[in-house]
């Protein structure tokens, strides 16, 4: 292990903020977390665990612990007919994994290419795009658990997943070190393409017989066009969750705005997409000093160079109330906000 003292997290967060913590430190190997458990009491310390922080939002410096995940080794485990079974360790870079099962023509994270981030982070949100979610080839999460002092593995059904949503994002919450994830992959795909753009796109290019790569290609330009590269803009994707609201809610809103997109996810539910609301705001490429909403995708706040984490926290609350006020909904934020 590593570590380092009042440490600075600009190059650990998307959004570029140049925020320090107490201390950092970069765990090699995952029995590390056990000594390094005893060593600092993390369940009694304030603590973060942190991957590429594409998803966090940091307001102040952070006065703890910040622990990061190096190890990134990944192998199959076994295979029958249909599948083949990955383990794949926390530190592991998202989209190189997703690029190497397209490269092996295994199927059911392709469309997941381009999203920022860590294995180890992936089931913590539930990463989705595209129509795929990491929970439907989630076997096993292999976690660590800070105040039982153990390793400990849950089978999918364990880690409640839900849109952008699992226990870890909720009773789990900085209670536990994600080590590695057990994934099952398809050896004979059929590509999702129904979401979004992909079909249009792939018509666009000719391809009538998509292949995973076909179709992980066709992703990864969609989301070049659409999405700001942290690297150019600071940024955490998307700010907000598209809300969900009973079918109630939604016919009274049908009423004044006839043309509201949405989908269906339960019996009695719709999902709105947060991205037409902020642009029914007025909010789409808006810029207030040093932040704004991305001008071709609305639900991403931008850091336009030297904003601080409050500066966007109050944008981002500014597009809240707003939105409350014209619709009745309440956003909830997808960034983790610190
Ligand atoms: C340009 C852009 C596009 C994006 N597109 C998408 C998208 O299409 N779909 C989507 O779902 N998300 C998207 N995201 C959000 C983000 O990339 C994902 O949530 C990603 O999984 C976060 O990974 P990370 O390693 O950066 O996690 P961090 O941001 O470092 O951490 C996120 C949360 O997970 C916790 N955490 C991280 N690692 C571990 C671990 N090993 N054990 C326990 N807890 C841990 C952290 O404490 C924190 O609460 C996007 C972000 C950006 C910047």
């Amino acid at each position: 292990m590593k570590i380092f003292n009042d440490f600075s997290l600009k190059h650990y967060n998307t959004f570029g903020l140049n925020y320090n913590c107490a201390a950092f430190i970069e765990v090699e190997f995952a029995e590390e977390i056990y000594s390094i458990n005893k060593m600092f009491e993390l369940s009694e310390t304030e603590h973060l665990i942190i991957g590429q922080g594409s998803n966090i939002l940091f307001t102040k410096d952070f006065d703890g612990i910040v622990i990061h995940p190096t190890f990134n080794n990944f192998s199959m485990k076994s295979q029958d007919n249909n599948f083949l079974y990955l383990e794949v360790e926390a530190g592991k870079n998202w989209d190189e994994l997703v690029r190497y099962s397209v490269g092996k023509n295994l199927g059911g994270i392709e469309n997941l290419v381009s999203i920022p981030g860590l294995a180890g982070a992936a089931p913590i949100q539930n990463i989705g795009a595209y129509g795929q979610e990491i929970k439907d080839v989630i076997e096993f999460v292999h976690f660590f658990d800070f105040n039982d002092n153990i390793f400990k593995v849950f089978h999918n059904r364990q880690c409640r997943f839900d849109y952008r949503n699992s226990i870890f994002k909720q009773e789990l919450k900085n209670k536990i070190f994600i080590t590695s994830i057990e994934i099952k992959l398809k050896k004979n795909p059929t590509p999702v393409i129904d979401y979004g753009n992909v079909k249009d796109e792939l018509f666009k290019s000719g391809i009538k017989n998509p292949s995973v790569n076909d179709v992980c290609n066709i992703i990864a330009n969609i989301r070049e066009n659409k999405l700001p590269s942290p690297k150019e803009i600071g940024n955490a994707g998307s700010f907000f969750k598209n809300p969900i609201v009973s079918n109630s809610k939604f016919e009274e809103l049908k009423k004044s705005y006839p043309d509201i997109p949405f989908f269906e996810v339960g019996e009695n539910q719709i999902k709105i997409p947060a991205a037409w609301l902020i642009e029914k705001s007025g909010f789409k490429g808006k810029v207030k000093g040093n932040v704004g909403t991305y001008h071709k995708q609305p639900l991403v706040i931008v850091n336009f160079g030297n904003a601080s984490g409050n500066e966007i926290l109050d944008f981002a609350n500014e597009i809240k109330t707003k939105i409350f006020v014209e619709f009745g909904i309440e956003l909830e934020s997808e960034v983790n906000i610190l």
